[in-house]
């Protein structure tokens, strides 16, 4: 077995207990984008869904084109059709980059007017001003979280591209108004095996770190062709209008490489996130990334490697991977949550970039359809939990399509095992559930006891070194790998492509 085996840092998401606070996304404005051109940049972002998301609808890859898609056997980049010369021809003008309207026009207030306004017989008012122009604004139609809890309009949830496939009745249940229900889907750069946005960079200016798989823009090569934040799906680079340069989530790098967690995951209100190191099998990432879309997330699963297992562990110590960085695979949360208890999915891996970080999808409160009917309420009287799966107010198609490329089996795995450890803990807590019951739980999702405290800890009260195993990255210590390898800037555009960059250039 030929492994290339290769470490990535990767950040979980627990979206049950998500509140949709923001402070993620604020420490992260605070840190990295608050400059002139970045006003409207959020590296982090945090969306209620069903919604229309920032930019608005970018899920929709009809529009986009973002990701890849296999062609006659190959993987190819949406973006790129026909041959590459003629993509070539139309490197100055890009009918599928969001505009600024999709995002918004980034404001301030004319605070100032408050102060200094002369005496007058009104009150004065501060009036938006846009950062771009200077002028005032008439008014304010978008802004990052405009569909934030609905934002009073149920417009945005129903064009949620994740709806296509649900019945009339599904939809209702997540957007009229008196029944709606919602979640929130934190998001920053997945940091993909298969990056999109590497591989449509004319000018090679994007990489993939060899040490920690931390995807990063070169500023000094970027030539702003603006070719990443059409080709990446999930439209996590941003161009600076400022400096005519992209720029994207870093994964707090030089936070990382001291052993300290991502500002987002330090500062989670909710104690959502965990951070972990996975070791994967490099050679392996142009066959997953071509499965059909059923087979992606067990795809995925294959890739990442067992870090106990002594093969891998002979392989990681060849290719130059630290022991400190084997010792923090073992301890992952990001590990055991998507590979060992298979509980966390990745977000729409149908794009095929091979994204590298995980959401455990929300339970949400069963509602039996009688009660449905009067109104929707929770029906605490409710047994026979497996069974009541397909009655959650947050359907189970809405999620696959969210997290699984529709694949509804791995989504309904997820969840009766997060049943499963809520059904053990009754038992313990409260004592009205018996154990028999407990017992079928088990049994049904394959979840030792063992797991069972181990899933509960780690979701509720695992302490900061518990959710964030991030090794210091040592620098005296580099892997074999090159950190540019497969991502190294090869020949010139149009013509260089050589074997093996169909994971890099596709120029
Ligand atoms: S393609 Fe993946 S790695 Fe590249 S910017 Fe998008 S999410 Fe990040
Ligand atoms: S800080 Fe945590 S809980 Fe708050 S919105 Fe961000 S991810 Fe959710």
């Amino acid at each position: 077995m030929v492994m290339d085996i290769r470490a990535q840092l990767s950040m979980s998401f627990n979206l049950d207990k998500c509140i949709g606070c923001h402070t993620c996304s604020i420490s992260c404005k605070n840190i990295w984008t608050t400059r002139q051109g970045a006003e409207y940049m959020w590296w982090n972002n945090v969306e209620t869904k069903p919604g229309a998301g920032y930019p608005l609808t970018w899920e929709d890859q009809e529009r986009y084109r973002g990701g890849w898609e296999v062609s006659d056997g190959n993987l190819r980049l949406k973006l790129i059709k026909g041959n590459k010369l003629r993509t070539l021809a139309s490197i100055f003008f890009q009918p599928n980059l969001p505009t600024i309207d999709d995002y918004y026009e980034p404001f301030t207030y004319d605070y100032q007017n408050l102060f200094n306004a002369p005496a007058g017989d009104d009150q004065p008012v501060a009036r938006p001003k846009s950062l771009i122009t200077g002028e005032f604004m008439e008014k304010i139609n978008l802004g990052p979280n405009w569909d934030d809890d609905f934002g009073g309009s149920p417009l945005y949830a129903s064009n949620d591209p994740n709806l296509k496939g649900l019945s009339d009745s599904q939809k209702e249940m997540l957007t009229k108004f008196h029944k709606l229900f919602y979640f929130y889907v934190p998001r920053i750069c997945n940091h993909c095996l298969n990056p999109a946005c590497v591989a449509s960079c004319p000018s090679g200016a994007i990489y993939k770190r060899g040490e920690d798989g931390i995807v990063l823009i070169d500023q000094d090569t970027c030539r702003a062709w603006r070719f990443c934040v059409s080709a990446c799906p999930y439209k996590k680079p941003y161009y600076n209008w400022a400096t005519g340069k992209s720029e994207k989530c870093i994964f707090c790098y030089p936070r990382t490489e001291t052993g300290q967690p991502n500002a987002c995951a330090h500062s989670c209100v909710g104690r959502i996130r965990t951070v972990g190191v996975i070791l994967y099998d490099a050679e392996r990432i142009e066959e997953t990334a071509k499965l059909p879309d059923d087979k992606l997330v067990d795809g995925m699963r294959d890739i990442i490697l067992d870090p106990f297992d002594p093969k891998v562990i002979e392989a990681a110590k060849k290719a130059g991977i630290d022991e400190n960085w084997i010792a923090a695979a073992q301890n992952s949360p990001a590990y055991n949550l998507f590979k060992k208890w298979r509980i966390s999915l990745p977000h729409h891996p149908e794009f095929r970039t091979v994204p590298m970080n995980f959401y455990v999808p929300p339970l949400s409160p069963i509602l039996h359809q009688a009660k449905a009917d009067r109104g929707g309420t929770f029906d605490p009287e409710s047994t026979g939990f497996f069974n009541e799966i397909d009655k959650m107010r947050i359907p189970v198609k809405f999620l696959a399509n969210l997290m699984s490329a529709g694949n509804e089996r791995v989504v309904v795995e997820s969840l009766k095992k997060q049943m499963a450890v809520r059904i053990y803990w009754r038992r313990k807590r409260v004592g009205d559930i018996s154990e028999s019951e407990v017992k079928k739980a088990l049994d049904q999702t394959g979840l030792t006891l063992q797991d069972v405290e181990d899933i509960y800890r780690l979701n509720s009260l695992a302490t900061y070194k518990e959710r964030f195993v991030i090794s210091e990255t040592h620098r005296e210590s580099k892997t074999t790998v090159d950190p540019r390898m497969m991502y190294e800037k090869r020949g010139t555009i149009g013509f260089g492509a050589k074997k093996k960059e169909f994971i890099g250039r596709q120029w």
